[in-house]
């Protein structure tokens, strides 16, 4: 069980640096093999392999480039980070469970998601048109080892009825308020979110809905406190869809256990 933590973690910051390239590049119309080597976004110099490690390069080079010792912005560093941690907590939740590969992928985009929806307020196509495609046979496998041929059908029914409902929600949304409340990428990211969390279960779809509501409502009154309130209306909504999907995932015997006694089942 270490030893699955430990390699979680390894391959966490190994696709974590990996996720940099996508972030940088998809919301710009590149993609991830052309170039095939990373480059210094100040000098455009290319990035040696040694100095090209997760986390620790950045430690060992002092946070500069190599080339022009230019700083290297913290984020990569972050996006390794948090990758390798939620893959290590993953791993540590679920062990050598069947699903545990569509887990692992789906958390990666996330991760993805996340970073570019913060910066661009945008999900590209490139990721959540692609998921659902990776993610289908990796479920269907993972149904096939278990026998959950009922847990695969609600997977399949969540994966069309979860981004229903957020387009019908958007379009009430809109015809009220006359603003886009939920954009089309995180509709499309919905598909995959769906898919899995309906997997674990219909309970894990409620806490997947309320932890996506609950992390929107409390970030906007934390930045209402620090008097920050107009920060909270410019944060994009893929971000918490991303917490929403975390919580049934990392804790969802304790968090379906909450549930079932708020809903008195
Ligand atoms: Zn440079």
């Amino acid at each position: 069980m270490g030893l699955l933590i430990a390699g979680a973690v390894v391959i966490g910051l190994l696709v974590g640096s990996f996720a940099n390239v996508p972030i940088h590049r998809w919301p710009n119309g590149g993609t991830v093999m052309q170039p095939t080597r990373s480059a210094c976004p100040a000098c455009g110099a290319l990035i040696a392999a040694r100095d090209n490690i997760p986390v620790v390069s950045w430690l060992v080079l002092g946070r500069r480039c190599r080339n022009c010792a230019e700083p290297i912005a913290v984020r990569y560093t972050i996006v390794e980070a948090v990758t390798a941690a939620l893959f290590g907590a993953t791993a540590w939740v679920w062990g050598l469970d069947p699903l545990l590969p569509a887990l692992l992928v789906l958390v990666w985009s996330l991760v993805v998601a996340t970073a570019i929806d913060l910066e661009h307020r945008i999900i590209p196509n490139r990721l959540t048109l692609r998921l659902p495609f990776v993610l289908a046979p990796l479920v269907v496998f993972a149904a096939v080892m278990d026998g959950a041929w009922i847990d695969l059908r609600r997977a399949a029914l969540a994966a069309i009825l979860v981004p229903g409902v957020m387009f019908a929600l958007s379009e009430v949304f809109r015809l009220v308020r006359g603003q886009v409340g939920i954009g089309m990428g995180d509709i499309k990211l919905a598909i995959s979110l769906g898919m899995v969390v309906g997997y674990l279960g219909a309970l894990e779809l409620v806490v997947f809905a309320y932890a996506t509501i609950i992390s929107a409502v409390v970030i906007a009154v934390a930045l209402m406190a620090v008097g920050r309130a107009r920060l909270a209306s410019r944060i994009p909504f893929g971000p918490y869809l991303a917490v929403g999907a975390l919580v049934p995932i990392l804790a969802g015997e304790p968090a379906v256990a909450l549930v079932g006694l708020v809903l008195g089942i």
